[in-house]
């Protein structure tokens, strides 16, 4: 089968991808074979492909938000032929604390699609049967790939930032994930802030109904009760935190962030403010979210690429360069 694989990481710019023929991988008992459909991009495959997350293995296959149909290791549920998510979770040892305390985000032993283990930037792939998400028949296969991360992560930030109906919530930043979640909070009636660089993100968001839109440095008119932060930026999470009414939590989305800036607690944290990480995400996230979406009818704007341009779409995302999210495409 073909598919891009990582040996050496480096700037996405030298293409550090390569398309090579390798063997079809064989599922295993508890797995299942996919043939893959699609697969999103995320910023986390540009932080694997680019070494800001240190390389497990020799040469892996990126790629953690696969659609894909069963092709093998069928069951009752997921019978042959089956279309089905996958995401970055692709596993847990069920029986650390965590696990057994029903985070099983925080897991000891995580499997981590497209890093740990190899994920969908291939025809095929192979995947835990118990980590496979059947996808609502409402979802178009290119549309639901982005929803697998950046759209559950997205959705897991909202629930990790408290926020409740009605509420006014800011979005600093407005990549693939943003624009996922303001459509869950529009369905929350919450008004939503947004904060980005980029006219054209910027534009997004107003066409997608944001209260009000600003630059990067913009502050948003009015106290926030929650904000959710995207770029990999700690001056973002300041800029969020800034924002806050007393109380209000901010939670960061985001694997990886350049630094975390020197800040003012009196000014920025006191008053019972919270800053948040958000680690991952549970199976209950994924299934409550793609439930939500189907709902919803959520349509994620999309910008589809062959395999053989996997590097293309990564110095897609690395610089902003399409709206919505990319997702690399194999044929029918
Ligand atoms: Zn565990
Ligand atoms: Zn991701």
């Amino acid at each position: 089968m073909k598919a891009a694989v990582l040996t050496t990481p480096q700037p996405i710019a030298k293409r550090p991808l390569r398309i090579e023929d390798v063997p079809q991988p064989e599922a295993l008992a508890g797995s299942v074979l996919l043939r893959v459909r699609a697969c999103g991009v995320c910023r986390t495959d540009l932080h694997i492909t680019e070494g800001e997350l240190r390389p497990l293995h020799e040469r892996i296959i990126p790629g953690h938000q696969i659609v894909g149909e069963i092709a093998g290791g069928a069951t009752a549920e997921i019978p042959l032929g089956a279309r089905v998510g996958v995401s970055w979770i692709g596993g847990v040892d069920g029986q650390c604390w965590y696990c057994r305390a029903g985070m099983e985000n925080l897991c000891d032993a995580p499997t981590f699609t497209g890093y740990s283990v190899n994920g969908g930037y291939a025809e095929y792939a192979v995947a835990r049967a118990d980590f496979v998400f059947p996808l609502p028949a409402a979802l178009d296969g290119l549309q639901a790939a982005p929803l697998l991360c950046a759209g559950i992560i997205g959705f897991r930030s909202l629930r990790v930032a408290g926020v409740q109906p009605g509420e006014r919530v800011g979005l600093f930043g407005f990549g693939a994930s943003a624009h996922l979640a303001i459509a869950v909070l529009q369905s929350w009636k919450c008004s939503v802030y947004v904060s980005t660089r980029g006219e054209s993100h910027r534009k997004l968001a107003e066409s997608l109904g944001a209260t009000w839109v600003g630059k990067e440095a913009d502050r948003p008119p009015v106290p926030l009760d929650r904000a959710v932060t995207f770029a990999p930026s700690g001056d973002v999470v300041l800029a969020a935190l800034s924002s806050l009414r007393k109380g209000g939590v901010v939670a960061i989305n985001a694997i990886h962030l350049d630094r975390m800036p020197q800040f003012d607690y009196d000014r920025l944290l006191w008053g019972e403010r919270q800053l948040r990480s958000v680690a991952n995400m549970t199976r209950a996230d994924a299934r409550d979210f793609l439930q939500i979406a189907a709902e919803i009818n959520l349509r994620p704007k999309v910008t589809v690429f062959p395999l053989d341009q996997a590097n293309e779409a990564l110095l897609a995302v690395k610089n902003d360069a399409i709206d919505g999210a990319a997702v690399i495409a194999n044929p029918r």
